[in-house]
C-alpha cells in the first residue's frame, strides 16, 4: 500500500468514476486540543484511508486511533485514553455544505483527520468507570445515569403535584 502524506493528489480518480484508491496516511496530530482534552506533542497516527471517485468528487473513509490525555472530572488527576474515530468527509471542486474542497487536484487529508480526532477526544474524561473522586467520603460516586437524572427533594415534589399546568415552569 502507498503511504502518502498530508496532501493526496486525485487526478486519475476525478477522471475514473467509481474508482477506488487505498492509501496508508501518516498525519501529525501532536497539540490539538479542546477545553477538557489534548493529543500529546508528537504524537503521529498511521491510517488506512479509502478514497472513492463519486460524481463530482470524493469520497474518504477511514478509521483512526487517536490518544488523547486530559483531566478526570471527578478526581482532577491527569489521564489518558485512545478513541476509535470514524472519519466520513465528502470532497468537491465546488464544495457545499459540510464538503471540503478540492484544490489543484489535491485533497487535504491530513486535515480532515485531525479535525476528525480533535472532535472526538472526551468532553468528560474519567481516569476510570468507577473513579470515586478525591474526597470519596464526602463527594459518593456519581454514574453518568445519576448525574442526568433530575434529583428530586421528596418536600419538594410534594409541591409539585399541586402546581396546575398553567403555574410557572420556568423550574
Ligand atoms: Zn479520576
Amino acid at each position: 500500500m502507498t503511504t502518502v502524506g498530508p496532501t493526496i493528489g486525485v487526478h486519475d480518480l476525478l477522471r475514473r468514476r467509481g474508482s477506488r484508491l487505498v492509501v496508508n496516511a501518516t498525519v501529525d496530530l501532536g497539540g490539538a486540543e479542546t477545553s477538557t482534552a489534548s493529543i500529546p506533542d508528537g504524537t503521529e497516527v498511521s491510517a488506512e484511508v479509502t478514497l472513492d471517485s463519486i460524481n463530482d468528487g470524493i469520497v474518504l473513509t477511514s478509521e483512526l486511533d487517536v490518544p488523547w490525555s486530559g483531566e478526570c472530572r471527578r478526581c482532577l488527576e491527569m489521564t489518558s485514553g485512545i478513541v476509535r474515530v470514524d472519519v466520513h468527509e465528502v470532497y468537491r471542486v465546488d464544495p457545499v455544505d459540510e464538503m471540503l474542497p478540492i484544490v489543484n487536484e489535491e485533497i487535504d487529508v491530513g486535515g480532515a483527520l485531525r479535525d476528525a480526532a480533535v472532535l472526538s477526544l472526551p468532553i468528560a474524561p474519567l481516569c476510570s468507570d468507577d473513579c470515586r473522586g478525591p474526597l470519596p467520603s464526602e463527594f459518593p460516586v456519581m454514574t453518568a445515569t445519576d448525574e442526568s437524572a433530575e434529583v428530586v427533594d421528596p418536600r419538594w415534589a410534594a409541591l409539585s403535584e399541586l402546581r396546575f399546568d398553567s403555574a410557572d415552569d420556568s423550574d
